[in-house]
């Protein structure tokens, strides 16, 4: 086991734009790095990415491995995990680290399955124990405990949360070594292409969040929801009983078993504020709560609360939301 050493991070890109959840995971590789005197790399698949293999070094790598060809430029499950497993069994880095973005959900567990080696999902919080191993922090069972999960194999392998890691300060002093990596591409019969941006949705960005419940009669009228993002530049979202009926994608839905988001400003409505629903958005800089019920446990979590029929309310702030604009 203790030929295994260093801290990977996988670094996710899209159209050659590196996903910020990967410098967040070179800010907590760096913190647990410096704890056990490691070095932190990171390894990117793309091609012709040019300058933004740097913004890995002004977030923390300190070696990047970079596999550049034409067939790695978008997400390709089975080239990506082919060069990924190679690399891991040449470089044994003792951690990888990807983002449980849908990418790296789709990513990790077939990276792990390969190497035989244990991963634990949706991670929100790593820290350093005993021995110098890696605990991996989770909610379970609902969100109503915190599991404590250590690897016994290795790598230890962890898919951790958009946005709850801290990225380091970007700083344009630092640099590192850039490890070119040959590409193996494997049969093209093979090739499964799996986009990750379904239906153009990354709720996770948006800064406005317009999110819909229960409370909501028919599909038919998210319309209203959708009116208020416009108006202010934002994204529907929803809870997950609006997903279970087909009215919205997987991708809107906010949650314990959907999407984490911290937008500049949030807005629950119909929402109950369920543990599972606050598990996702309740680090929101502002929370907006619509509810009919004055007693909705939303309101606990929410910086104004509207006690009122959403049918009334939503049309009076997307008038005014217009009228501002
Ligand atoms: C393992 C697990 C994972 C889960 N993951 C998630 C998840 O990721 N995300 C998620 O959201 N849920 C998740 N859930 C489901 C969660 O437990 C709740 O069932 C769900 O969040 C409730 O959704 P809701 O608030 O839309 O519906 P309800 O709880 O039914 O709330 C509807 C609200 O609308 C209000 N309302 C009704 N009519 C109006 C009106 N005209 N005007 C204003 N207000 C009105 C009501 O007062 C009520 O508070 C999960 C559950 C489990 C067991």
């Amino acid at each position: 086991m203790n030929e295994y050493k260093g801290l990977m991070v996988f670094a996710e890109q899209t159209e050659g734009r590196i996903h910020p959840v990967s410098y967040e995971l070179l800010g907590k590789g760096t913190e647990i790095a410096q704890k056990l005197g490691i070095e932190v790399s990171s390894v990117l698949l793309g091609s012709n990415i040019g300058d933004e293999i740097n913004e890995l070094f002004y977030y923390g790598a300190q070696k990047v491995y970079y596999f550049d060809n034409p067939a790695l430029a978008e997400f390709d499950l089975l080239n990506y995990k082919h060069n990924l497993v190679r690399l891991v069994n040449e470089v044994k880095p003792e951690t990888l680290l990807v983002g449980a973005t849908h990418l790296g959900r789709s990513l990790g567990p077939r990276i792990a399955a390969a190497l035989a080696t244990g991963l634990t999902a949706d991670c929100t919080a790593l820290e350093v124990g005993d021995e110098g191993n890696l605990i991996q922090i989770r909610p379970a069972f609902s969100g109503n405990i915190f599991a404590h999960i250590r690897t016994t194999t290795r790598p230890q392998m962890a898919t951790v949360r958009y946005k709850v890691m801290q990225k380091l300060p970007r700083d344009e002093s630092r640099t590192g070594e850039i490890v070119r990596m040959d590409t193996e591409l494997v049969d093209p019969l093979m090739k499964i292409v799996d986009k990750t941006s379904a239906g153009g949705v990354n709720i996770a960005e948006a800064e406005v969040v317009v999110c819909g419940g229960r409370g909501i009669k028919s599909a038919g009228d998210f319309a209203l929801l959708e009116e208020l993002a416009t108006a202010l530049g934002g994204t529907v979202g929803c809870t997950r009983p609006i997903v279970d009926d087909a009215w919205m994608g997987k991708q809107h839905q906010v949650g314990f078993s959907g999407n984490t988001v911290k937008p500049k400003l949030y807005f629950a409505v119909g929402v109950s504020g369920s543990p599972q629903h606050l598990a996702g958005m309740r680090d929101s800089d502002v929370i907006v709560a619509i509810n009919a019920d004055p007693s909705a446990p939303i309101f606990k979590v929410a910086d104004y609360g509207i006690v009122g029929d959403l049918y009334e309310v939503v049309p009076k702030l997307t008038a005014e939301a217009q009228r501002r604009s």
